[in-house]
């Protein structure tokens, strides 16, 4: 409601400045002050009548434009994390692995259910035919950035139960 009032008083003060700039004479501008309350009180009442729905979907709007701000945050969890997370192989992971379908070295991922590793949907898209092919593996590892990926939320992920995986590709990469 407020930044409604704010809104139309914008346009109002607009009209101010044209009245003023051409010197109306200052009774007709008090007769458009009482104008513009009036004109106010009746938008606040207006607005007011349908709060809830209108507050509701304000704050709905509001938590839209949140979502597409930190489109980049991390999930701190989802319906995939447990069960299709499997524990890393013994002899843990080579970020350098080539992609198993194509050979690509440039930007692959690791699936965190078999281990095996394929190019990003922007080189050849095997980890996306891969998660199309096996419908209960879900997560993924990006050897570029230790990001990971849920496909089946679109969502970058960021849960303890991930960290053993991304640890042993850090220790890879970065030879700690
Ligand atoms: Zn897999
Ligand atoms: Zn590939
Ligand atoms: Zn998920």
């Amino acid at each position: 409601m407020t930044i409604f009032i704010f809104q139309k008083s914008q346009k109002l003060i607009k009209w101010f400045v044209f009245l003023y700039s051409r010197k109306t004479n200052l009774l007709f501008f008090y007769r458009w002050i009482f104008f513009v309350l009036q004109f106010l009180m009746s938008e606040a009442g207006a607005s007011g009548g349908c709060s809830p729905d209108g507050r509701d979907k304000y704050l709905q709007q509001l938590a839209q434009n949140h979502d597409s701000m930190f489109c980049v945050e991390p999930l701190k969890w989802c319906p995939h994390l447990e069960g299709s997370v499997k524990p890393v192989p013994d002899n843990g992971l080579d970020t350098s692995h080539p992609c198993v379908t194509c050979g690509d070295t440039t930007e692959n991922w690791v699936c965190l259910t078999c281990y095996k590793v394929f190019c990003s949907r922007y080189v050849n898209e095997h980890m996306v035919e891969h998660n199309k092919a096996e419908q209960d593996h879900h997560l993924t590892l990006s050897y570029a950035d230790m990001s990971i990926w849920c496909y089946d939320c679109g969502q970058y992920l960021d849960n303890p139960i991930l960290y053993p995986a991304r640890d042993a590709a850090c220790k890879h990469k970065f030879k700690e």
